[in-house]
């Protein structure tokens, strides 16, 4: 009986939380543990990370310790903590997902860095498009660099553009975006200097073999790029000529091994291609930029 009511009372501090989930998480096998447990507790408890070990030794309310067990299943279900949160970090600004849109992933970040190699005058009041825009981060992360510029982001689906909306009014920046649903650059008639596109490109037959936390969470229609993996970059290069200002360049996100393929693409479009593509961080080719050719 003693026992029991030791038990019941026990009191729950942040750190010893912590270190159940590190090895809870562990155990499931999840790779970034530590890293994890310390995003989930923080955020069940309204902190910083950064402030948890101020506040270890302290005790956690049953809400909070309740929120943060919840939390803690989805991720041992193999669910990504930026679902969990349903916010990712892109371009160091916060966005909301939602079921509908990609978890931005840093490589994406390349096409913002080729931008502003290729247009390096951020006073310049620029149009910008954003094709299959998804929850709006290259769209806002190009308005943000760019503060005279004006933005139009195509998303053919709709929850997707409710959230790339709620993005650039969370960010200050509605003013300057237009999302408009439709299939890729269709509903659009106007001409851009900057085009950038993150599309689906992984090939359909290899989808079953991604991660987990890809293949179970991302939208299969933001993955999918058709047999080949190409058949979003054959719908895009088609319209780019039509799309482009003369002195426009657009930035295509590449998948793995797509670079040759896709500068053909973009060559048999009449299109010139100032290759290589930038790598990422890791040292893959990702940002492939065309222009039009003169
Ligand atoms: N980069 C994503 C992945 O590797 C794919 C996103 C896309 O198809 N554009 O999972």
């Amino acid at each position: 009986m003693a026992a029991r009511r030791r038990a019941d009372e026990r009191v729950f501090t942040a750190g010893s939380l912590y270190r159940g989930a590190v090895a809870t998480l562990r155990e499931a096998g999840v790779e970034n543990a530590a890293l994890d447990a310390r995003v989930l507790l923080a955020r069940a408890l309204g902190v910083e990370g950064g402030e948890l070990i101020a506040i270890s030794e302290k005790a956690v309310p049953d809400d909070a310790r309740l929120r943060f067990r919840k939390a803690l299943k989805r991720r041992v279900n193999g669910e990504p903590v930026a679902r969990i949160l349903g916010t990712k970090e892109f371009w160091s600004r916060e966005f909301l997902l939602s079921p509908a849109t990609l978890v931005p992933r840093p490589e994406t970040e390349t096409l913002v860095e080729a931008a502003l190699e290729a247009k390096p005058n951020k006073g310049a009041p620029l149009r910008i498009l954003d094709l299959g825009t998804g929850s709006g981060i290259l769209l806002a992360a190009l308005l943000l660099e760019y503060p005279k510029a004006f933005g139009v982001g195509a998303e053919r689906d709709v929850e997707a553009a409710r959230t790339a909306r709620s993005n650039l009014a969370v960010l200050g920046i509605a003013h300057r975006a237009r999302i408009v649903c439709g299939d890729w650059a269709s509903a659009i008639g106007m001409q851009f200097d900057i085009v950038v596109s993150n599309p689906p490109y992984i090939p359909s037959g290899d989808i079953a073999g991604l991660a987990r936390e890809v293949r179970e969470h991302d939208p299969p229609r933001a993955l999918d790029g058709g047999a080949d993996g190409l058949e979003s970059y054959r719908a895009i290069v088609a319209e780019l000529s039509r799309l482009l200002t003369p002195d426009g360049v657009a930035i295509l996100e590449l998948g793995a091994g797509q670079e040759p393929a896709v500068a053909n693409l973009a060559r048999h479009a009449q299109l010139n291609v100032n290759g290589p593509a930038r790598c990422d961080l890791s040292g893959h080719p990702r940002a492939l930029v065309l222009a039009k050719s003169s």
